[in-house]
């Protein structure tokens, strides 16, 4: 008897992410999100940062309509929710702003000012990682941007793999990507990107946790800088 999507277990999910993982690790980003979408319908989602929109156009070909999810920290530069907002426009995708449980102004009552600074781990999980794992609860697969370019703490990234945290099936279909084929793909489709991408940014976070990268640093060393942290919780 074949299980529906609705009777998938969790074990069901992780069987599919592993298998996935090992017949895709050499499909195309469009193939890997055809599979994604033919599999999981309503029931995946494209996360974005809106550094760029490349997955979210590369899903739209896959699944007309697909929910974008974004998460707005309250900490974003102004080019980001701009991006944000142009991608919900002229896209045809469904983009879902989530935001933490407290504005900024309430965190700071509560914590102090300038969480990010003190403790940038406990500013993460209040403003990033919580509220994505809530936005997240209705869906058994999600997507991100990760390439295995862009740090040492990505080199492993799996097309389709395991997200063991959230328990669902967690797919990075421009896992083997470079910044080169970003590029190309960006300019071929004429794909919106983060103004800051062309101001000397390499990637783009929260504005009090992100600076321009220099010659020769890899594309996340502008996150965090000065800090061990490299990675916001939502990935690890
Ligand atoms: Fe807070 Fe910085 Fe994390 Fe944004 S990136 S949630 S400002 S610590």
């Amino acid at each position: 008897m074949t299980t529906t999507q609705e009777q998938r277990t969790t074990e069901d999910l992780k069987a599919l992410a592993e298998q996935a993982g090992r017949d895709l690790e050499d499909a195309s980003a469009l193939e890997i999100l055809q599979w994604a979408a033919e599999t999981f319908g309503k029931r995946f989602c494209v996360t974005s940062s809106m550094e760029d929109a490349v997955v979210a156009h590369l899903a739209s070909r896959a699944m007309p309509g697909v929910d974008v999810v974004f998460l707005d920290t309250g900490y974003h530069f102004e080019e980001t929710i701009g991006t944000r907002d142009a991608v919900d426009a002229v896209m045809d995708v469904n983009v879902i702003t989530l935001t933490p449980r407290q504005t900024v102004a309430e965190q700071d009552a509560e914590y102090g000012p300038k969480l990010h600074d003190r403790n940038p781990d406990l500013c993460c999980k209040l403003r990033k990682v919580q509220p994505l794992e809530e936005g997240l609860k209705d869906y058994q697969a999600w997507a991100t941007g990760l390439r295995r370019d862009e740090s040492p703490t990505r080199a492993n990234t799996p097309v389709v793999g395991w997200d063991e945290k959230r328990q669902k099936v967690k797919i990075s279909p421009i896992a083997r990507w470079t910044q080169d084929d970003v590029d190309a793909y960006v300019t071929e489709h004429g794909v919106l990107t983060n103004p800051l991408l062309m101001d000397g940014y390499a990637s783009v976070g929260c504005a009090p946790c992100t600076r321009r990268v220099l010659e020769g640093e890899d594309a996340r060393a502008g996150r965090w800088a000065g800090r061990s942290k490299t990675e916001c919780g939502l990935h690890g």
